[in-house]
Protein backbone atom coordinates (compact mmCIF):
# COMPACT_ATOMS: atom_id res chain seq x y z
CA UNK A 1 0.00 0.00 0.00
CA UNK A 2 1.40 3.52 -1.19
CA UNK A 3 0.40 5.92 0.98
CA UNK A 4 -1.07 9.52 -0.76
CA UNK A 5 -2.89 12.57 0.64
CA UNK A 6 -6.07 13.94 -1.22
CA UNK A 7 -7.31 17.78 -0.71
CA UNK A 8 -10.21 18.79 -2.87
CA UNK A 9 -9.58 22.17 -4.47
CA UNK A 10 -11.91 25.03 -4.01
CA UNK A 11 -11.17 27.21 -7.10
CA UNK A 12 -8.51 28.12 -9.44
CA UNK A 13 -6.72 30.29 -7.42
CA UNK A 14 -6.83 27.59 -4.67
CA UNK A 15 -5.78 24.52 -6.84
CA UNK A 16 -2.72 26.69 -8.21
CA UNK A 17 -1.98 27.16 -4.13
CA UNK A 18 -2.25 23.26 -3.08
CA UNK A 19 0.42 22.34 -6.28
CA UNK A 20 2.83 25.39 -4.91
CA UNK A 21 2.58 24.25 -1.45
CA UNK A 22 3.33 20.28 -2.55
CA UNK A 23 5.43 20.24 -6.08
CA UNK A 24 4.98 16.30 -5.40
CA UNK A 25 1.81 16.43 -5.79
CA UNK A 26 -1.08 15.88 -8.94
CA UNK A 27 -3.84 17.40 -10.07
CA UNK A 28 -6.89 14.80 -10.57
CA UNK A 29 -9.38 15.08 -13.05
CA UNK A 30 -10.90 12.10 -14.25
CA UNK A 31 -8.36 9.77 -13.15
CA UNK A 32 -8.44 7.19 -16.49
CA UNK A 33 -4.62 7.70 -16.86
CA UNK A 34 -3.25 8.66 -13.42
CA UNK A 35 -4.95 6.25 -11.65
CA UNK A 36 -3.39 3.73 -13.79
CA UNK A 37 0.10 5.15 -13.63
CA UNK A 38 -0.25 5.10 -9.71
CA UNK A 39 -0.92 1.34 -9.82
CA UNK A 40 1.48 0.16 -12.26
CA UNK A 41 3.94 2.55 -9.51
CA UNK A 42 5.05 4.61 -12.56
CA UNK A 43 3.32 8.11 -10.60
CA UNK A 44 3.99 8.11 -6.96
CA UNK A 45 2.33 11.38 -6.18
CA UNK A 46 2.72 12.20 -2.09
CA UNK A 47 -0.84 14.26 -2.76
CA UNK A 48 -4.16 14.19 -5.23
CA UNK A 49 -5.38 17.33 -5.63
CA UNK A 50 -9.04 16.97 -6.87
CA UNK A 51 -9.94 19.22 -9.27
CA UNK A 52 -12.76 17.83 -10.73
CA UNK A 53 -15.26 19.75 -9.07
CA UNK A 54 -14.13 22.90 -10.08
CA UNK A 55 -16.10 24.95 -12.21
CA UNK A 56 -14.68 24.74 -15.65
CA UNK A 57 -16.89 22.60 -17.26
CA UNK A 58 -18.54 25.10 -19.41
CA UNK A 59 -18.65 25.53 -23.59
CA UNK A 60 -18.88 29.33 -24.49
CA UNK A 61 -18.74 31.36 -27.33
CA UNK A 62 -16.39 33.33 -27.43
CA UNK A 63 -16.01 37.41 -28.48
CA UNK A 64 -13.82 36.83 -31.34
CA UNK A 65 -16.31 34.06 -32.67
CA UNK A 66 -14.74 31.12 -31.13
CA UNK A 67 -15.32 28.28 -28.25
CA UNK A 68 -14.36 28.35 -25.27
CA UNK A 69 -14.17 24.70 -23.54
CA UNK A 70 -13.61 24.33 -19.84
CA UNK A 71 -10.61 22.20 -18.97
CA UNK A 72 -13.11 19.58 -16.87
CA UNK A 73 -15.84 19.49 -20.01
CA UNK A 74 -16.03 15.43 -20.60
CA UNK A 75 -14.90 14.27 -23.74
CA UNK A 76 -18.29 13.07 -24.27
CA UNK A 77 -19.90 15.81 -23.66
CA UNK A 78 -17.50 17.91 -26.02
CA UNK A 79 -17.67 15.29 -28.58
CA UNK A 80 -22.08 15.09 -28.56
CA UNK A 81 -21.94 19.71 -27.83
CA UNK A 82 -24.49 20.91 -30.32
CA UNK A 83 -22.09 23.95 -31.28
CA UNK A 84 -18.76 21.33 -31.33
CA UNK A 85 -21.32 18.84 -33.49
CA UNK A 86 -22.25 21.78 -36.32
CA UNK A 87 -19.01 24.09 -36.37
CA UNK A 88 -16.76 21.71 -35.10
CA UNK A 89 -17.26 17.89 -36.68
CA UNK A 90 -13.85 16.97 -36.95
CA UNK A 91 -13.23 17.60 -33.62
CA UNK A 92 -16.18 15.30 -32.91
CA UNK A 93 -14.93 12.66 -34.78
CA UNK A 94 -11.41 12.45 -33.35
CA UNK A 95 -12.92 12.28 -30.20
CA UNK A 96 -15.58 9.62 -30.53
CA UNK A 97 -11.93 7.78 -32.24
CA UNK A 98 -10.97 7.17 -28.74
CA UNK A 99 -11.13 4.80 -26.00
CA UNK A 100 -14.36 4.04 -24.77
CA UNK A 101 -17.98 4.94 -24.51
CA UNK A 102 -17.22 5.02 -20.61
CA UNK A 103 -14.22 6.68 -20.42
CA UNK A 104 -14.94 9.58 -22.42
CA UNK A 105 -17.39 10.33 -19.82
CA UNK A 106 -14.80 9.94 -17.30
CA UNK A 107 -12.14 11.64 -19.05
CA UNK A 108 -11.59 15.39 -19.11
CA UNK A 109 -10.51 17.65 -21.79
CA UNK A 110 -7.20 19.02 -19.48
CA UNK A 111 -6.42 15.11 -18.83
CA UNK A 112 -6.66 13.95 -22.38
CA UNK A 113 -4.14 17.05 -23.28
CA UNK A 114 -2.27 15.48 -20.28
CA UNK A 115 -2.06 11.70 -20.91
CA UNK A 116 1.24 9.97 -21.04
CA UNK A 117 2.34 7.79 -23.57
CA UNK A 118 1.31 4.00 -24.43
CA UNK A 119 5.19 3.10 -24.61
CA UNK A 120 4.56 -0.59 -22.80
CA UNK A 121 8.50 -0.46 -21.37
CA UNK A 122 7.17 3.31 -19.82
CA UNK A 123 4.58 1.55 -17.70
CA UNK A 124 7.06 -1.22 -17.15
CA UNK A 125 9.15 -0.11 -14.11
CA UNK A 126 11.50 -2.91 -14.16
CA UNK A 127 12.51 -1.33 -17.89
CA UNK A 128 14.89 1.25 -18.70
CA UNK A 129 13.48 4.49 -19.82
CA UNK A 130 14.21 8.09 -19.92
CA UNK A 131 10.78 9.13 -19.87
CA UNK A 132 10.07 7.57 -16.35
CA UNK A 133 13.74 7.67 -15.19
CA UNK A 134 16.11 10.24 -17.30
CA UNK A 135 19.23 8.57 -17.99
CA UNK A 136 18.50 4.96 -17.42
CA UNK A 137 18.09 4.32 -21.39
CA UNK A 138 15.43 3.50 -23.85
CA UNK A 139 14.71 -0.17 -24.62
CA UNK A 140 12.36 0.67 -27.47
CA UNK A 141 14.79 1.22 -29.49
CA UNK A 142 16.27 -2.05 -29.78
CA UNK A 143 13.05 -3.15 -28.24
CA UNK A 144 9.27 -3.85 -29.85
CA UNK A 145 9.04 -0.28 -31.10
CA UNK A 146 5.70 -1.32 -33.63
CA UNK A 147 3.61 1.49 -32.46
CA UNK A 148 6.49 4.00 -32.30
CA UNK A 149 7.32 6.92 -33.61
CA UNK A 150 8.60 7.65 -37.53
CA UNK A 151 9.14 11.30 -37.30
CA UNK A 152 10.13 14.00 -34.65
CA UNK A 153 12.68 11.08 -32.87
CA UNK A 154 15.48 11.54 -30.86
CA UNK A 155 18.31 8.92 -29.60
CA UNK A 156 16.87 9.28 -25.92
CA UNK A 157 13.07 8.85 -27.05
CA UNK A 158 10.75 6.94 -29.96
CA UNK A 159 7.42 6.99 -28.10
CA UNK A 160 4.46 8.89 -29.17
CA UNK A 161 1.55 10.91 -27.95
CA UNK A 162 -1.75 8.67 -27.90
CA UNK A 163 -4.68 11.56 -27.66
CA UNK A 164 -6.83 12.03 -31.21
CA UNK A 165 -8.30 15.17 -29.55
CA UNK A 166 -4.74 16.66 -29.77
CA UNK A 167 -4.49 16.03 -33.18
CA UNK A 168 -7.47 17.46 -34.04
CA UNK A 169 -7.34 20.53 -31.50
CA UNK A 170 -3.34 21.32 -33.41
CA UNK A 171 -5.34 21.19 -37.02
CA UNK A 172 -8.05 23.62 -35.88
CA UNK A 173 -5.33 26.12 -34.48
CA UNK A 174 -7.07 25.66 -30.97
CA UNK A 175 -5.32 27.27 -28.14
CA UNK A 176 -4.47 26.37 -24.31
CA UNK A 177 -5.22 28.35 -21.04
CA UNK A 178 -3.56 28.21 -18.02
CA UNK A 179 -3.02 29.63 -14.67
CA UNK A 180 -0.25 29.03 -12.18
CA UNK A 181 1.70 31.17 -9.66
CA UNK A 182 2.54 33.88 -11.93
CA UNK A 183 -0.76 34.38 -13.13
CA UNK A 184 -2.94 33.15 -16.92
CA UNK A 185 -1.32 32.34 -19.84
CA UNK A 186 -1.84 31.47 -23.32
CA UNK A 187 -0.49 28.59 -25.13
CA UNK A 188 -0.77 27.97 -29.03
CA UNK A 189 -1.73 24.34 -29.23
CA UNK A 190 1.46 23.49 -31.78
CA UNK A 191 3.67 24.41 -29.08
CA UNK A 192 2.09 23.00 -26.33
CA UNK A 193 3.50 19.40 -26.52
CA UNK A 194 6.98 18.94 -27.07
CA UNK A 195 9.75 16.54 -29.02
CA UNK A 196 11.71 14.57 -27.02
CA UNK A 197 15.21 15.56 -27.85
CA UNK A 198 17.41 15.38 -24.81
CA UNK A 199 14.84 15.78 -21.49
CA UNK A 200 11.65 13.22 -22.61
CA UNK A 201 10.52 13.58 -19.52
CA UNK A 202 8.99 16.56 -19.98
CA UNK A 203 5.56 15.85 -22.52
CA UNK A 204 4.78 18.98 -22.63
CA UNK A 205 5.38 23.52 -21.69
CA UNK A 206 2.93 23.23 -19.02
CA UNK A 207 4.86 24.37 -16.12
CA UNK A 208 4.55 21.95 -13.15
CA UNK A 209 2.80 24.43 -11.40
CA UNK A 210 0.52 25.07 -13.62
CA UNK A 211 -3.48 24.19 -14.65
CA UNK A 212 -4.96 24.01 -17.52
CA UNK A 213 -8.10 26.16 -17.67
CA UNK A 214 -9.49 26.08 -20.92
CA UNK A 215 -9.16 25.32 -25.03
CA UNK A 216 -10.17 27.90 -27.13
CA UNK A 217 -10.89 27.11 -30.67
CA UNK A 218 -10.77 29.88 -33.05
CA UNK A 219 -14.12 30.64 -35.55
CA UNK A 220 -12.65 28.51 -38.21
CA UNK A 221 -14.24 25.06 -38.08
CA UNK A 222 -13.89 23.31 -41.35
CA UNK A 223 -17.15 21.87 -41.11
CA UNK A 224 -17.71 20.98 -44.35
CA UNK A 225 -14.67 19.23 -46.07
CA UNK A 226 -13.19 17.56 -42.79
CA UNK A 227 -12.09 13.98 -41.86
CA UNK A 228 -10.52 12.48 -39.44
CA UNK A 229 -9.06 8.90 -39.75
CA UNK A 230 -7.76 6.35 -37.71
CA UNK A 231 -5.95 3.37 -38.75
CA UNK A 232 -5.39 0.96 -35.45
CA UNK A 233 -5.25 -2.40 -34.27
CA UNK A 234 -9.11 -3.33 -33.34
CA UNK A 235 -11.67 -0.79 -34.58
CA UNK A 236 -12.56 0.07 -30.99
CA UNK A 237 -10.53 0.71 -27.62
CA UNK A 238 -6.90 0.67 -29.29
CA UNK A 239 -4.76 3.48 -29.55
CA UNK A 240 -3.61 4.78 -33.17
CA UNK A 241 -0.78 3.78 -35.40
CA UNK A 242 -1.47 6.63 -37.64
CA UNK A 243 -4.29 9.20 -37.58
CA UNK A 244 -5.05 11.73 -39.98
CA UNK A 245 -6.98 14.81 -39.24
CA UNK A 246 -7.69 16.79 -42.69
CA UNK A 247 -9.81 19.61 -43.08
CA UNK A 248 -10.40 21.70 -46.39
CA UNK A 249 -11.87 24.88 -47.80
CA UNK A 250 -12.77 24.48 -51.50
CA UNK A 251 -13.35 26.89 -54.53
CA UNK A 252 -14.72 24.20 -57.22
CA UNK A 253 -12.30 22.32 -57.17
CA UNK A 254 -9.41 24.54 -55.97
CA UNK A 255 -8.01 24.31 -52.30
CA UNK A 256 -8.31 27.38 -50.78
CA UNK A 257 -7.40 27.11 -47.18
CA UNK A 258 -5.77 23.49 -45.64
CA UNK A 259 -5.43 21.80 -42.07
CA UNK A 260 -3.28 18.38 -42.01
CA UNK A 261 -2.34 16.83 -38.98
CA UNK A 262 -1.20 13.66 -37.93
CA UNK A 263 -0.98 11.49 -34.84
CA UNK A 264 0.47 7.93 -33.59
CA UNK A 265 3.74 9.26 -35.76
CA UNK A 266 5.64 11.25 -33.15
CA UNK A 267 5.99 12.77 -28.98
CA UNK A 268 3.54 15.74 -30.39
CA UNK A 269 0.76 15.72 -32.73
CA UNK A 270 2.21 16.07 -36.02
CA UNK A 271 1.45 19.55 -38.12
CA UNK A 272 3.82 20.64 -41.15
CA UNK A 273 2.88 23.81 -42.24
CA UNK A 274 5.17 23.13 -45.49
CA UNK A 275 3.01 19.95 -46.59
CA UNK A 276 -0.31 22.57 -46.11
CA UNK A 277 1.73 24.80 -48.50
CA UNK A 278 1.96 22.46 -51.22
CA UNK A 279 -1.55 21.96 -50.95
CA UNK A 280 -2.62 25.24 -50.88
CA UNK A 281 -3.44 26.86 -54.46
CA UNK A 282 -3.59 23.78 -55.96
CA UNK A 283 -6.72 21.41 -57.03
CA UNK A 284 -7.84 18.70 -55.18
CA UNK A 285 -7.20 15.27 -56.24
CA UNK A 286 -4.57 12.04 -56.16
CA UNK A 287 -1.35 13.59 -57.62
CA UNK A 288 -1.76 16.74 -54.91
CA UNK A 289 -2.42 14.88 -51.93
CA UNK A 290 0.21 12.17 -52.65
CA UNK A 291 2.82 15.12 -52.91
CA UNK A 292 1.87 16.96 -49.88
CA UNK A 293 1.78 13.14 -48.18
CA UNK A 294 5.76 12.74 -49.81
CA UNK A 295 6.53 16.15 -48.72
CA UNK A 296 5.40 15.54 -44.95
CA UNK A 297 7.05 12.34 -44.40
CA UNK A 298 10.27 13.43 -46.00
CA UNK A 299 12.37 13.14 -42.80
CA UNK A 300 10.23 10.18 -41.85
CA UNK A 301 12.43 6.91 -40.18
CA UNK A 302 10.92 3.61 -39.22
CA UNK A 303 12.82 1.10 -36.16
CA UNK A 304 12.66 -2.45 -36.83
CA UNK A 305 9.25 -2.77 -36.56
CA UNK A 306 7.36 -0.15 -37.46
CA UNK A 307 8.60 1.20 -41.08
CA UNK A 308 5.23 -0.37 -42.29
CA UNK A 309 4.01 3.08 -40.60
CA UNK A 310 5.22 5.44 -43.06
CA UNK A 311 3.64 3.71 -45.78
CA UNK A 312 0.78 3.47 -43.61
CA UNK A 313 0.81 7.45 -43.16
CA UNK A 314 1.10 8.16 -46.62
CA UNK A 315 -1.90 6.14 -48.06
CA UNK A 316 -3.88 7.40 -44.79
CA UNK A 317 -3.18 11.13 -45.77
CA UNK A 318 -4.24 10.17 -49.39
CA UNK A 319 -7.31 8.46 -48.46
CA UNK A 320 -8.27 11.39 -45.72
CA UNK A 321 -7.73 14.20 -47.97
CA UNK A 322 -9.73 12.36 -50.89
CA UNK A 323 -12.48 11.85 -48.13
CA UNK A 324 -12.63 15.23 -47.05
CA UNK A 325 -12.82 16.78 -50.66
CA UNK A 326 -15.52 14.32 -51.34
CA UNK A 327 -17.37 15.93 -48.32
CA UNK A 328 -17.70 12.15 -46.82
CA UNK A 329 -15.94 11.83 -43.57
CA UNK A 330 -14.50 9.24 -41.91
CA UNK A 331 -16.36 10.14 -38.92
CA UNK A 332 -17.51 7.47 -36.11
CA UNK A 333 -20.71 7.03 -35.70
CA UNK A 334 -22.37 10.52 -33.59
CA UNK A 335 -24.94 8.04 -32.44
CA UNK A 336 -25.13 9.00 -28.80
CA UNK A 337 -23.62 6.19 -27.04
CA UNK A 338 -23.46 7.00 -23.06
C1 LIG B 1 -7.98 1.83 -22.02
C2 LIG B 1 -7.83 3.25 -22.47
C3 LIG B 1 -7.95 3.55 -23.81
C4 LIG B 1 -7.82 4.89 -24.23
N1 LIG B 1 -7.89 5.17 -25.56
C5 LIG B 1 -7.71 6.46 -25.99
C6 LIG B 1 -7.72 6.79 -27.35
O1 LIG B 1 -7.90 5.92 -28.21
N2 LIG B 1 -7.55 8.09 -27.70
C7 LIG B 1 -7.35 9.09 -26.77
O2 LIG B 1 -7.20 10.25 -27.14
N3 LIG B 1 -7.29 8.79 -25.47
C8 LIG B 1 -7.47 7.52 -25.06
N4 LIG B 1 -7.41 7.22 -23.73
C9 LIG B 1 -6.94 8.25 -22.80
C10 LIG B 1 -8.01 9.01 -22.12
O3 LIG B 1 -8.66 9.83 -23.06
C11 LIG B 1 -7.27 9.85 -21.09
O4 LIG B 1 -6.87 8.97 -20.07
C12 LIG B 1 -8.10 10.96 -20.53
O5 LIG B 1 -8.45 11.89 -21.52
C13 LIG B 1 -7.37 11.66 -19.39
O6 LIG B 1 -8.28 12.55 -18.77
P1 LIG B 1 -8.55 12.46 -17.21
O7 LIG B 1 -9.43 13.60 -16.87
O8 LIG B 1 -9.03 11.10 -16.82
O9 LIG B 1 -7.07 12.72 -16.69
P2 LIG B 1 -6.41 12.26 -15.30
O10 LIG B 1 -6.06 10.82 -15.35
O11 LIG B 1 -7.19 12.75 -14.14
O12 LIG B 1 -5.07 13.12 -15.38
C14 LIG B 1 -4.10 12.89 -16.36
C15 LIG B 1 -2.93 13.84 -16.12
O13 LIG B 1 -3.33 15.18 -16.39
C16 LIG B 1 -3.16 16.00 -15.23
N5 LIG B 1 -4.30 16.92 -15.27
C17 LIG B 1 -5.60 16.58 -15.46
N6 LIG B 1 -6.33 17.70 -15.63
C18 LIG B 1 -5.48 18.74 -15.53
C19 LIG B 1 -5.64 20.16 -15.62
N7 LIG B 1 -6.83 20.75 -15.85
N8 LIG B 1 -4.54 20.95 -15.47
C20 LIG B 1 -3.31 20.38 -15.25
N9 LIG B 1 -3.11 19.07 -15.14
C21 LIG B 1 -4.19 18.26 -15.29
C22 LIG B 1 -3.11 15.05 -14.06
O14 LIG B 1 -2.33 15.57 -13.00
C23 LIG B 1 -2.44 13.84 -14.69
O15 LIG B 1 -1.04 14.02 -14.69
C24 LIG B 1 -7.57 5.91 -23.27
C25 LIG B 1 -7.50 5.59 -21.91
C26 LIG B 1 -7.61 4.29 -21.50
C27 LIG B 1 -7.49 3.98 -20.04
S1 LIG C 1 10.41 5.24 -26.24
FE1 LIG C 1 10.43 6.79 -24.62
S2 LIG C 1 8.84 6.06 -23.25
FE2 LIG C 1 9.44 4.28 -24.51
S3 LIG C 1 11.16 3.26 -23.44
FE3 LIG C 1 12.06 4.75 -24.80
S4 LIG C 1 12.33 6.52 -23.45
FE4 LIG C 1 10.80 5.25 -22.48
Amino acid sequence: MINFQFVRAHDVADAVRHIVAEPAARFIAGGTNLIDLMKQDVERPSRLIDISRLPLNSIEPTAAGGLRIGALVPNSDLAYHPLIAQRYPMLASAILAGASAQLRNMASTGGNLLQRTRCCYFYDVAAPCNKREPGSGCSAITGLNRMHAILGASDACIATHPSDLCVALVALDATVHTAGPTGERAIAMADFHRLPEATPQRDTNLQPNEIITAIELPARGFATNYTYLKIRDRLSYAFALVSVAAALELDGNTITEVRLALGGVAHKPWRDQSAEAALRGQSAGPSTFARAADVLLRDARGFAHNTFKIDLARRAIARALTQAAAGTPQSQSNKKIR
